[in-house]
């Protein structure tokens, strides 16, 4: 694409996301991180020309050598992925400006560990299973609550910022529903919780009307050419 289709093509994605938090009222606002696994560096600097700041990547190798390569830009980094607890250096020296998926109470205290020892802190979500699906990581909904009062109790130098989950992975939209809006309900009881990231290329619409105030788009973002 030139960078004239690219400007259209993020405008009309961006008109989509618009149209959907009106529709939530006039005060929600939701962020766009554009999960740039599928593309290199080159392609995160055109987004960015165009005015895209956010960016995530799922593997701690791709987000170092990525953020290497952009140094000079100031991307928000986000780390949506998995984390493995022997990358957890790794992940640190990026700096990342949010990790979405903490998922086990012992990656909680590892994280704060390695934290404490560096004497700095870091903001992170709780990753919910709320589709109950066995492909995928996080907490269950029924224990979600006492695990995030437990890691806000037991892990301080983890700024705890909300939840994130990754809808159901089928065709009906209204299992779909249910898995965004467990997520939002469970949401809305944790303390001081301002971010609910839910929402793909697929889903964006349906999770931003069930509440959700980041959405991870990637392949929507990045289309084949
Ligand atoms: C890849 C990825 C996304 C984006 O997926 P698309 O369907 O391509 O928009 C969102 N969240 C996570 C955790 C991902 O790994």
């Amino acid at each position: 694409m030139t960078t004239l289709e690219q400007k259209l093509h993020f405008d009309r994605i961006i008109e989509r996301v618009e149209k959907a938090r009106l529709r939530v009222n006039d005060h929600h606002i939701v962020k766009i991180v554009a999960a740039s696994k599928y593309v290199d560096a080159e392609a995160i600097k055109s987004l960015y020309a165009i005015g895209q700041r956010a960016f995530g990547e799922n593997k701690v190798q791709d987000l170092m050598s990525k953020s290497e390569a952009l140094d000079e830009l100031p991307i928000e980094w986000h780390f949506i992925g998995t984390l493995q607890k022997n990358k957890i250096n790794h992940l640190l020296s990026v700096r990342p400006h949010l990790l979405h998926s903490i998922d086990s109470l012992e990656l909680a205290h590892a994280l704060n560990e390695r934290l404490e020892r560096e004497d700095r802190t870091l903001r992170a979500l709780v990753q919910i299973n709320s589709a109950y699906e066995a492909s995928k990581s996080g907490f269950l909904p029924e224990e979600t609550n006492e695990k995030y009062l437990q890691i806000m109790q037991e892990c301080p130098r983890l700024v705890l910022q909300g939840v994130m989950s990754i809808g159901a992975h089928v065709e009906e939209p209204t299992v779909v529903q249910k898995s965004f809006e467990t997520t939002r309900r469970i949401f809305e009881t944790l303390p001081n919780a301002k971010v609910c990231s839910m929402g793909m290329s697929g889903d964006f619409e349906l999770a931003i009307a069930c509440g959700s105030t980041l959405i991870r788009l990637g392949s929507i973002l990045f289309p084949k050419e």
